[in-house]
Order: C-alpha cells, then structure tokens, then sequence
C-alpha cells in the first residue's frame, strides 16, 4: 500500500532565523502561511480525491512546527484534527531544539503519530557555519524523547552543506544509524540565490563537491541506512519548477534517488560479478533485476553499460525477473 501525504506548508513559520541554504518559499512555491480554513478546505479536497485513506498522513512541512505561536500552532491543529481520525495521523517537521515533554504531550492529544526533526548534519562546526542555532545533542536528545513518547520518528539531512567534507557527511549518517530514526529524508544541498549559501557561492567563498561523487556520496548513506532497516521516504529536494529557475548550484536533479540507486547497482553488480568470477572478467554477462530496477541497473543515458565496458571489457545485458529482490542481481547462468 502506497504511503501519501496531504502536505501542507508553513513557510518559515516559527523560524528563529533562516538557515544558510534555506528559502521555504522559493521550496514550497508559496508566500502565505495558511489559515484553520485553508487547512479544512485542503484536507476536504484531498479526501475528495484518495480512495484509502488508511495509509494517508497530514503533514505540516515547511517550518519549524513546534516554534510557531502556541495559537496559531493550535488552530491548525484543531482544523486537521477531525480529519486526522479519519487517516492515518499527522506528521510535523521541526527543528530538534523546539521539543519538550509538554509539547510532545500536546501534539498527541491532537493526533500527530510522526516527528520529523530537521538535523541538517550531525557536526557542530557545519552547524554553526550554516546558521543552524542548534547542536547535533539537541539532535540526539529530540530524538531521544521523541522515541520514548511513542511517535515515529524522521531524521532530515543534507549532506554537501558549507563546511562540510565527505568524511563530516559521512559521520553524520554514521551517527543517524545510531540514533535508529524510523524513517530518513536526504537532501543534498541545493544553492538557491538569495540565500546566505547563494552569497558565499557567488563570492567562490563555497565550492560545492563535484555531482557525481556526491551521488556516490548519497548511494553510500542509502547502503548504510538500509543496511540498518531505516526506511529512506525521500532523497533529493521535490522537483520544482521554482526550486530549478532558482538554483545557482548544488545537487538539484528531478531524479536523484534514481541516480543513487543506478550507482548502488554498479555495486551490486560489481560485486556479483567478483563473486563469481574473481578479477577474471568475461567478454558477456547476463544480469537479472527485478522488473522495476530495469533503468536504474543500466543508468541513465545508459551511464552503469558504459561503466563496465569501458572499465572490466565486459557487456551487460540486463533482463527482468521477479524472483530477484528490488537493488539486488542474479547472474544468470549460461548453458
Ligand atoms: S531549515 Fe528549517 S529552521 Fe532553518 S530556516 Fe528553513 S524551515 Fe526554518
């Protein structure tokens, strides 16, 4: 069963400062913050349209939810409340230093079931340097009450901040391995103009990783966390038009998962064939995938054939099987 939000955006709202690289504006394409009406009319709209509710969640994205004015926090509450005992629940994000026992208490009476805390990096100095205003313990210690209190818990990152290197990046998916979240988001970062991180990069003060390591980067983390059964709900910021018109730089691709998941592929079968073979490579290998893995095995403009051809001398002929589990090849065997 397919999960689903019925997002709804709160730019900046609670916000004590703008993070280096953040603009929820130019990211949610939306300037206002929403009203219980709005929150009503939306859920009703989009009950309208889903036919199984049970794996939808409302989901108040785009801020720091549990900063916002205990008032305006309480009405859109109340506005998704009715509606969150008819679906799955409400997920909020937040930053990891806007959570307390009271707060937890009163987010569940409203029914929020899932937390999702924006940690951004788990060392300090990247923090500081981006403006973040808060430490990875708050990180630990969020996740920590977040946890006992029952609530599923996110963790939110964005590997290729100002500062970082691919060792700091590395720690910090380390150190989410260790904290366990439920679910994971990853979001390398993405350069929007008019944003601190813009200005740095305009002044050459910031120079971001070459693309396509930070994909290996990524396919890296996603190993790991799956490795750790956290389950990865999102890698790359959502396609969008403003996101695109706005970037100067960064890691913005409409497909970057796919681009990660092609790289764990070249992997998977790197390794398979190693199993098999040793360094001995052969002229011809027959792959199997799972149907849906298809275009991630051979990469896109066919990137993981040209890789093997022109590295090992070996063609690939990559063919769908069922039995073969998601990410994952079978060698077949010739006659
Ligand atoms: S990253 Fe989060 S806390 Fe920072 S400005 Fe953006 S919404 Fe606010």
């Amino acid at each position: 069963m397919k999960h689903s939000n019925i997002a709804i955006f709160v730019p900046h709202a609670g916000c004590r400062q703008k993070c280096s690289f953040c603009d929820q504006q130019t990211i949610t394409a939306q300037r206002s913050l929403p009203s219980h009406a709005d929150v009503r009319c939306i859920c009703e709209e989009a009950f309208r349209e889903i036919s199984d509710l049970s794996q939808t969640e409302i989901a108040f994205f785009g801020g720091s939810f549990t900063a916002v004015p205990h008032p305006y926090m309480v009405e859109l509450l109340e506005a998704a409340q009715p509606y969150a005992q008819r679906c799955r629940g409400i997920r909020i994000s937040t930053r990891p230093d806007a959570i307390d026992g009271g707060m937890l208490h009163m987010l569940r009476t409203y029914g929020v079931r899932a937390i999702e805390l924006g940690a951004q990096s788990l060392d300090d100095r990247v923090l500081e340097l981006n403006g973040r205003g808060h430490t990875a313990a708050d990180v630990e210690r969020a996740s920590e009450m977040i946890r006992r209190e029952g609530f599923e818990l996110g963790l939110q990152i964005m590997p290729g901040l100002y500062g970082s290197t691919p060792e700091s990046d590395r720690a910090t998916a380390e150190a989410v391995c260790r904290i366990h979240p439920d679910t994971v988001r990853i979001y390398p970062v993405v350069i929007l103009d008019g944003t601190p991180l813009g200005e740095l990069f305009k002044a050459g003060t910031y120079q971001p990783r070459p693309f396509a390591d930070m994909v290996g980067e990524v396919a890296e983390m996603m190993l790991g966390f799956m490795a750790e059964k956290i389950r990865i709900i999102k890698v790359g910021l959502h396609a969008s038009e403003f996101v695109g018109d706005h970037a100067l730089g960064g890691y913005y691709h409409p497909a970057f998962r796919e681009l990660c998941e092609s790289r764990i592929f070249r992997g998977v079968i790197r390794a398979a064939v190693i199993a098999q073979d040793g360094m001995k490579w052969k002229d011809v290998y027959k792959i199997a995938v799972h149907p849906g893995c298809i275009s991630k095995a051979i990469g896109q403009r066919q990137e993981n054939l040209h890789y093997f051809y022109e590295n090992y001398g070996t063609r690939l002929y990559i063919i769908p099987d069922q039995t073969v589990a998601p990410l994952t090849c079978k060698i077949v065997k010739e006659n």
